[in-house]
């Protein structure tokens, strides 16, 4: 399930509050396709892929995981 947000949205924090906006890099899924496996889980040989546990994606390091990053 991929989740898009076209709207910045604002988000409390302790110590004030700052916008945040949707990563480019995962489309605000937080998720990654996976660079080993191309995002199917397994490789040509069936073998589950050890990178992202045969998910097919890992966490977006440009957002850490969380889909928005702040301004
Ligand atoms: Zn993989
Ligand atoms: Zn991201």
């Amino acid at each position: 399930m991929k989740i898009m947000w076209t709207e910045r949205r604002m988000s409390s924090m302790p110590g004030g509050v700052y916008t945040e906006h949707v990563c480019r890099h995962c489309g605000g899924s937080g998720e990654a396709s996976c660079p080993r496996c191309g995002g199917t889980g397994t490789f040509e040989t069936r073998e589950r892929c050890y990178y992202c546990n045969g998910r097919g994606y890992v966490k977006c390091d440009a957002c850490n995981g969380r889909g928005v990053v702040a301004d």
